[in-house]
């Protein structure tokens, strides 16, 4: 049947029809004693997500933005601070960083798992900053203004080499903010602790979104902030609750940034599942690796680093010709993606500061190159077949390695 070869890029009704039975008594719990601020349907995902991701506290949040915007402003950066991240991400990541004062600055990716490339950070910090002689802080030489934090982001699943930033950013004296926004349960094996450490736990303070496309979705807008640092949570409490400390009794002005109760009362029954679905993600991309290996071997394919389990919210593969490959995928019923088509570095608001083509080359050539293929706990292997099948028939209509580099860019 023809029908079943259409392959949706994701399938969020399928998984919702199948949760149904658990999810309907959170609502009508919810309508029956109108506990929809706040309460302990809060309260308990809260206390789950934080042993889920092996920290002491866990502040559930309205977006996955506002969580990286308040675990900067609770982490100290001050209005006019530049905050360190990468322009291959999601423009979330910059935003929170404006809306928190700061100024976003970039170091590139590594071109094989397309995080932040730790020895580009140690140029950025050694080569484009220097101690400022009257305060001793790190200034930036391009904009002249302290830098107190780095971001780096755990890109479609898999975890940043975390070691060798977090060592530079103790001895810089950054801030650590984790955007695991597409990490729930991701893992980095620490050769600097010798021991399996989540995303969620290394920086300082870490940033989660639930949108329902992530790995752990709400049925709506939804985010936490995970932290091991009392006080750190204690504040960004209160600056989702128009800084309120008890009722009315305000220290500073806040935002309204809550997790509504519905929302977390979902997230928890879904919490549940999460290891699972996790684990099926990490066997559909074995799949994938082994069988696009052979149909496509001149196809890039991710790369997991040794010491990094990837809980693959994408699945993102490299060619050049992605854009013919994409329409010949969309042409036989299968969906797909591009996280992201356009580096943020080169997004209108920060051309606007300055940043311009040839900037970041890592980042601006895999942006014209990665496709998403479909990636779903519930993707058979049949549909798997089929998209891998397709892929490989692209590859012989075309008469030609898929690696061959087309004119102009490299
Ligand atoms: C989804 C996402 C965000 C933002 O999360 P929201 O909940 O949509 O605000 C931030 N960073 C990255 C890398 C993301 O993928």
């Amino acid at each position: 049947m023809s029908n079943d070869q259409k392959i949706p890029f994701l399938d969020l009704a399928s998984l919702h029809q199948a949760l149904e039975g658990e999810i309907m008594p959170v609502v009508q719990k919810a309508l029956r004693t109108a506990g929809f601020i706040g309460g302990p349907m809060l309260e308990d995902f809260e206390r789950d997500f934080g042993r889920f991701c092996d920290v002491t506290h866990c502040v559930g949040l309205s977006s996955g933005t506002d969580a990286v915007r308040f675990a900067l402003m609770a982490g100290g950066v001050e209005p006019g601070d530049v905050v360190v991240t990468v322009p291959h991400t999601f423009i979330a990541t910059t935003e929170a960083i404006s809306q928190a004062g700061a100024r976003p600055d970039f170091v590139d990716v590594d071109e094989h798992d397309y995080c932040m490339d730790p020895v580009k950070l140690k140029q950025y910090l050694e080569q484009d900053c220097y101690s400022d002689a009257k305060t001793g802080k790190l200034f930036s030489k391009r904009w002249k203004a302290p830098v107190t934090a780095v971001v780096p982001v755990h890109i479609y699943g898999q975890a940043a080499d975390m070691d060798p930033i977090l060592e530079l950013a103790k001895r810089y004296k950054l801030l650590v903010v984790e955007d695991a926004c597409q990490a729930h349960g991701a893992e980095y094996f620490s050769k600097q602790e010798n021991r399996w450490r989540k995303a969620g736990t290394m920086g300082r303070a870490t940033a989660f979104s639930f949108y329902p496309g992530k790995n752990l979705g709400a049925c709506g807008e939804a985010g936490a902030l995970t932290t091991n640092d009392a006080a750190l949570a204690q504040k960004v409490s209160m600056l989702r609750d128009h800084g309120q400390s008890r009722k009315y009794y305000h220290e500073m002005e806040g935002y309204n940034g809550r997790l509504d109760s519905i929302q977390a009362g979902i997230l928890q029954v879904k919490l549940r599942h999460l290891p699972e679905w996790n684990q099926k993600r990490r066997e559909i991309a074995a799949r994938y690796n082994e069988l696009l290996r052979e149909a496509t071997p001149e196809l890039i394919l991710p790369v997991e680093r040794s010491g990094s389990r990837s809980v693959y919210h994408l699945y993102v593969v490299r060619t050049p010709e992605r854009s013919a490959l994409q329409e010949h995928l969309t042409k036989s019923g299968i969906g797909t993606g591009i996280h992201y088509p356009v580096p943020v570095h080169l997004q209108k608001p920060y051309r606007a500061m300055g940043f311009k083509d040839g900037d970041f080359p890592v980042t601006e050539k895999i942006a014209a190159q990665i496709l998403s293929l479909p990636m779903y706990p519930g993707l058979t292997a049949a549909q798997q077949d089929f998209v891998v099948k397709t892929i490989a028939q692209f590859q012989k209509i075309n008469e030609g390695p898929l690696s061959v580099q087309p004119a102009g860019r490299a």
